[in-house]
């Protein structure tokens, strides 16, 4: 199997797992107790707090631990902007912050981005010089689906000067694998991560919270993470998330060139092997191991199953629950005509992808195209 579909998730990292046995065996107490299985699992939440609060930017006290990405940034969402006249978000976010905005306000307002995915800031200035009193403004760090950076910085500089009241909120659930999250979200006041984008356990994910932020909870009970996430803490995913984070710091400089030059090499190579095929976002600053194309004439659907008969696992990009594909809101946003994006493709590499697999991958995307042309 050649596994090009690490936004989807990663595989587990051998360290990882290795930090996380203990948890699943013999240190099994629950944190909140006082006795000495309790203090043992309490100490190892947190050194893992501080470890994730280096990693994120923000005073340990800033780290709420949670099931994943989705509810750090339905937490970010809802737990600033529930019931505000004015929420902000991007065009191109997660449905984790996209529906949570819809369910927290009437009035979401979304900021469009251009042909590269890219958000505009003029637009931002506008919406936020309308609406002053936007209570959140939500941009993440980097797309899921096309791999685009955005200047999270500077729409914070703008929401500093436009709307002084709202919180900044980023996803950087997919950028955490591959950029410094601290000064990625440089100006942020919350920061969303998950575990299992960058090796780490399915399950677990942390919301960062600077500058003293307040947030209302969306789960009430044992008052757990300073009232601010009840529930029993998940202390072997909290510590996968922080081997994690370890792991992914240490190999950063090295994995990203080498990740970016065989994304480069898989993107070239298609554009050469597959005609009407055309790159996404081709010129933004990107994640180094998105690879996003539509090859024009094919439905996605169709080219997945022959690549997956092929032994290549790859994206339609935007998936629902089911599995189904949707069309993409990303693509929609970015200008992107329906008919072309019914043929796009995401192609993910990973810090296990190899050159060797590269090849074989345009290889079997070549002839899988013929196929379905033919
Ligand atoms: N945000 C982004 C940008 C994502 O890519 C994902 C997962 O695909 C999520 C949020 C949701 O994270 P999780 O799977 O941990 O709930």
């Amino acid at each position: 199997v050649i596994y090009l579909d690490h936004a989807a998730t990663t595989p587990l990292r051998p360290e990882v797992a290795a930090a996380m046995a203990p948890f699943a065996a013999e240190r099994f107490g629950n944190p909140t107790g006082g006795h000495r299985l309790a203090q043992d699992a309490r100490r190892a939440l947190e050194e893992a707090r501080d470890v994730v609060a280096a990693h994120l930017g923000t005073e340990p006290a800033g780290v709420i631990f949670t099931s994943g990405g989705t509810e750090a940034d339905n937490l970010a969402v809802l737990g600033v902007a529930r019931g505000a006249a004015t929420v902000v978000c991007s065009a191109v976010e997660h449905p984790a912050v996209r529906e949570a905005c819809r369910a927290a306000s009437d009035g979401l307002h979304e900021i469009p981005v251009d042909a590269d995915g890219v958000v505009d800031l003029d637009a931002l200035d506008a919406i936020l010089g309308e609406h002053p009193d936007a209570a959140l403004v939500s941009v993440m760090t980097a797309n899921n689906e096309v791999g685009t950076v955005q200047p999270v910085a500077e729409v914070a500089e703008v929401v500093r000067r436009r709307a002084p009241g709202a919180v900044v909120h980023s996803d950087a659930v997919q950028a955490a694998a591959w950029l410094d999250v601290a000064r990625a979200t440089d100006g942020a006041d919350l920061v969303s991560v998950s575990a299992h984008k960058l090796g780490g356990p399915k399950g677990s994910g942390a919301l960062a919270v600077r500058h003293g932020v307040r947030l209302t909870p969306l789960l009430y009970g044992g008052g757990q993470e300073q009232g601010r996430r009840s529930g029993t803490h998940g202390v072997a995913g909290a510590v996968g998330l922080a081997a994690a984070l370890e792991a992914v710091a240490q190999s950063r400089a090295e994995q990203s060139v080498r990740v970016a030059a065989l994304r480069d090499r898989l993107a070239d190579g298609l554009l050469a092997a597959v005609p009407g095929c055309t790159e996404s976002a081709g010129r933004a600053p990107r994640l180094p191991g998105h690879c996003h194309v539509c090859v024009d004439g094919v439905e996605n659907e169709e080219l997945l199953v022959l690549l997956d008969g092929a032994g290549i696992c790859a994206s339609g990009g935007a998936s629902c629950s089911s599995g189904a594909l949707e069309p993409s809101h990303v693509l929609r946003a970015m200008g992107v005509p329906e008919e072309r994006a019914r043929g796009a493709v995401r192609f993910t590499l990973g810090h296990t992808t190899t050159g060797v697999e590269v090849d074989q991958a345009v290889a079997a995307v070549a002839s899988a195209v013929q196929r379905l042309r033919g």
